[in-house]
């Protein structure tokens, strides 16, 4: 069946749990190539660039637009973040499943241009829940915390065009499934027309 590489955009509320969410997921299972995108918010401590996020400046960001490396970008409580073109398009056409974890803007552009994408929403299992976690993790202040929750409730009106929503409740099963969406999703018949081709043409032969 089909082992062409998938483009897969996971978005959530923030503090959901989704960057601990890819990190697990791509520990647990071989195959997965995690995009990393360029952002004008500053490093959180414990960040590095390169390996969470390109760090770059209002002017440097706006520079990667203006040479068309980005295939989308968004801004987001006042800052830039995008997706950089040649690491998706590398790893889709080496037959990779292509991760983007980004917000719901860049996500439905992704579609607009990947019309096979699979769009996968994460949520923490209640709004409490989700105060607690963005608090608990202690990298924003109140205030920003307020904007990413008011952000949040913006954002749940677009979850109706998305394909799955998991519900990030105990970490591992949450990985799990979104595993098993992955895999289904390669068994999709859309995913699979030079199969189904080849059956076609072997039947008419018979
Ligand atoms: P996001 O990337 O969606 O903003 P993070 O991955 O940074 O969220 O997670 C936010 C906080 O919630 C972190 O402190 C993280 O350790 C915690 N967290 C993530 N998943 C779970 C879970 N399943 N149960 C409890 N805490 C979690
Ligand atoms: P954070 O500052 O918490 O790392 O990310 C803030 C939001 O930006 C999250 O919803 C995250 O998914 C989103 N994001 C991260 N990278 C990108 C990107 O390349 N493009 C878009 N559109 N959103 C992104």
């Amino acid at each position: 069946m089909n082992h062409k590489g998938i483009l897969i955009v996971v978005s959530g509320f923030s503090g959901a749990g989704k960057g601990t969410l890819m990190k697990r997921l791509v520990e647990k299972y071989d195959g997965y190539a995690l995009s990393i995108s360029a952002t004008t918010r500053a490093p959180r401590p414990g960040e590095e660039d390169g390996r969470e996020y390109f760090f770059l400046s209002r002017e440097q960001f706006e520079q990667k637009i203006a040479d068309s490396a980005l295939i989308e970008y968004a801004e987001y409580c006042g800052n830039y973040y995008g997706t950089p073109k040649d690491y998706v398009e590398n790893h889709l056409a080496a037959g990779h499943d292509v991760i983007l974890e980004i917000e719901i803007q860049g996500a439905l552009k992704i579609r607009k241009q990947y019309p096979t994408a699979l769009l996968v929403f994460v949520s923490a299992p209640n709004a409490k829940e989700l105060r607690r976690r963005l608090s608990g993790r202690g990298t924003e202040t109140a205030e920003v915390i307020d904007r990413r929750l008011h952000r949040a409730a913006q954002e749940a009106e677009g979850i109706e065009e998305y394909d799955y929503i998991v519900v990030n409740d105990d970490l591992e099963k949450c990985v799990k499934e979104l595993h098993e969406i992955i895999d289904a999703a390669h068994h999709a018949p859309g995913r699979n027309e030079e199969f189904i081709e080849k059956m076609r043409r072997e039947l008419i032969e018979d």
